[in-house]
């Protein structure tokens, strides 16, 4: 049987949800498929569960130095897993059901549960079901990559999705990948209790990043007893017993790790290829994301693709931007775009990394004159009170227009203090807005005017 509908949504990611209830709000008779679980990504396998995660990793820690602070907790401290893991699923259950009934419930909404394929550029299948529109919008985004390691078909590997059910301690974690996700759960298994490995290919972790900030971020794992193997080239995986052998053939360190488990967390890839998309018409880049313009807009007519399959953003705040800038053209003719967005995200190892806009290397790249900022968390009052002193914050500026061009803050509340410099970035002032700011005491924000007034030519 085939239904028409206004718009149809393909996926309940980060940004179909909410564009489903602009769209149905304004009158139009909406479709939303999912095929697995609302919410997608972020709520279910991503964000909300690891940050859940990284919660109870963060307690374990202060737990361990709590005589640091002069409490008393009368012994060792140990993790209970079953209820790391019953916490973690309480808290993305609730939100993938809030979801779920969102949309269930929305006026003007018809929520289908299956696979959705392109049959045409203007019809698509779901199981049995055949469902046209006058709009399409693709929010199918991504899962992790599994590289073709040698081995690999000799063992089982995690993944973030598995990781998900995982409810007992790992002996010893080898972690394939040192860049976010990796080091996100790597540092929380080892809060929990589990020796800890992180095999990175390249010659630093997180290699898009600053060498500052790389070089400041392993040794903070380090110095919680993780070991980091740098220049992981060859990584072959086998099995020797009921260990997971990985040989990493370093410049340093022995040539092979023995673990209880392994976690692949070598990046994403688009789930585009089991969507029709060469029947609608659809192009895709070389890596499967589909290509749109500024305005999200894909190489057919009608047909919009937002969220982390279009290669545009990997975040779920940028998968949600991509919903109000579709939102924003179709109804409210605000001509919002990709271009608008300053990069900017979090790296939740604890303390956290919060970034924005580029790094300094890039604005050496680029060429341009500019000014550096730079303090180390050891001069940053309430982080020392916290006893939470490692990192440090980082700013650029363009010293002809005074506008910041990028900041990294590792450090406590990093993840929250860079929303200050961000905000001020899209508000297109100048760094001296800050500088003159006066901001609370004592928090880790009171020293970002403080870094502004001692702004250095970056050589
Ligand atoms: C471990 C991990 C931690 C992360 N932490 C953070 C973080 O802290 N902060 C942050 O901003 N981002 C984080 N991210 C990234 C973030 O989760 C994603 O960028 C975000 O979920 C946006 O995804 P999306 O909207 O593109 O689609 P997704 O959330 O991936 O959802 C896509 C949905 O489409 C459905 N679907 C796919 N194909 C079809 C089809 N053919 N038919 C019907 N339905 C389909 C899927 O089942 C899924 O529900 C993390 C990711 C991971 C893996």
């Amino acid at each position: 049987m085939t239904n028409h509908f206004d718009a149809i949504i393909i996926g309940t990611g980060q940004a179909g949800p909410s564009l489903a209830g602009r769209l149905a709000g304004a009158g139009m008779k909406v479709a939303v498929i999912e095929r697995k679980l609302f919410g997608g990504t972020c709520v279910n396998t991503g964000c909300i569960p690891t940050k859940t995660m990284v919660a109870s990793a963060y307690a374990a820690h202060l737990a361990r130095r709590a005589a640091e602070f002069g409490v008393n907790t009368g012994g060792s401290v140990s993790v209970d897993m079953k209820r790391v893991k019953a916490r973690k699923d309480e808290i993305s259950g609730k939100s993938r059901t809030g979801v779920e009934s969102w949309l269930k419930g929305m006026e003007n909404c018809t929520v289908y549960q299956g696979h959705a394929r392109f049959e045409s550029a203007g019809e698509i299948s779901v199981g049995g079901d055949r469902l046209t529109a006058e709009r399409f919008f693709i929010n199918v985004g991504g899962r992790a990559r599994v590289p073709d390691l040698p081995g690999l078909d000799q063992v089982e590997y995690l993944t973030n999705s598995s990781m998900m059910a995982v409810d007992f301690l790992p002996r010893h974690l080898i972690v394939v990948g040192g860049s976010y996700v990796g080091l996100e759960f790597g540092q929380m298994f080892r809060r929990f209790g589990s020796e800890v490995t992180i095999l990175e290919m390249g010659p630093r972790l997180v290699p898009r990043e600053d060498e500052d900030v790389s070089a400041a971020i392993q040794e903070i794992l380090e110095g919680e007893g993780i070991t980091v193997r740098v220049n992981s080239k060859c990584i072959a995986l086998s099995k020797r017993g009921d260990e997971v052998i990985a040989r990493a053939e370093c410049k340093e360190g022995a040539p092979e790790v023995s673990g209880s488990h392994v976690l692949l967390a070598v990046g994403r890839r688009p789930n585009t290829e089991d969507l029709g998309l060469e029947k609608a018409g659809v192009a895709v880049d070389a890596h499967g994301y589909i290509e749109v313009d500024d305005q999200l807009r894909t190489s057919v007519p009608g047909v919009w693709a937002l969220g982390d399959c279009n290669g545009k953003g990997a975040f779920t705040h940028t998968s949600y931007n991509d919903g109000e800038i579709a939102s924003a053209n179709l109804l409210d003719n605000d001509p919002r775009r990709v271009s608008d967005r300053i990069t900017a995200y979090n790296l939740y190892v604890d303390p956290p990394l919060g970034r924005a806009g580029q790094t300094e290397a890039e604005v050496r790249k680029s060429g341009r004159k500019a000014l550096v900022g730079k303090r180390p968390m050891t001069k940053v009052g309430r982080a020392v009170e916290k006893g939470e002193s490692q990192g440090f914050m980082k700013v650029v500026v363009d010293a002809e227009t005074k506008r910041i061009l990028g900041a990294a803050i590792l450090g406590v509340g990093g993840d929250e203090v860079i929303h200050s410099i961000l905000d001020v970035m899209y508000a297109k002032a100048p760094y001296t807005v800050i500088q003159r700011a006066v901001h609370i005491h004592p928090t880790v924000s009171e020293l970002v005017p403080t870094m502004l007034g001692e702004l250095k030519p970056l050589e």
